[in-house]
């Protein structure tokens, strides 16, 4: 993710607005817990701007979704993270506490058979491991 006045910026080019709530929504995302869900977003928000509602947290973020600031992540809670980092990363996933970690990218061992993508051009790889943490497992 750009730092906030760039984001800004680029929500204006689009003709998008800049609002005192979407300024606040960037500021979660840069300052808050790594790979927050909407609601955490919106949890946080409220403590400066009580009225804000998740309707808005959510269009916000499908904005930031679409313009490839934030990356969306389905980690299989049935509510979609949001990582404002999106530069190639690999995740670890804590089953007992739901803390979720970035890590250096890895191929290792992940390779597709040439057989199996005849035609393709492969854009994007999403490796995500699932265990418990050291707290969790203490
Ligand atoms: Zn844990
Ligand atoms: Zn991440």
């Amino acid at each position: 993710m750009r730092p906030v006045e760039e984001l800004c910026q680029a929500l204006r080019e689009r003709g998008l607005k800049v609002t005192p709530q979407r300024r606040l929504i960037f500021e979660a995302l840069r300052d808050g817990a790594e790979h927050p869900t909407a609601e955490n977003i919106h949890h946080s928000v409220q403590e400066i701007m009580p009225d804000i509602s998740l309707a808005t947290i959510y269009h916000t973020l499908n904005d930031l979704v679409e313009m490839g600031e934030v990356m969306e992540l389905d980690l299989g809670e049935g509510r979609s993270r949001y990582d404002p980092c999106t530069d190639d990363h690999c995740h670890l996933v804590c089953l007992g506490c739901r803390r979720v970690l970035d890590l250096p990218p890895t191929t290792d061992g992940i390779e597709l058979a040439a057989e199996n993508t005849v035609g393709w051009e492969i854009v994007r790889c999403e490796v995500v491991f699932y265990g418990y943490c050291p707290n969790c497992r203490a």
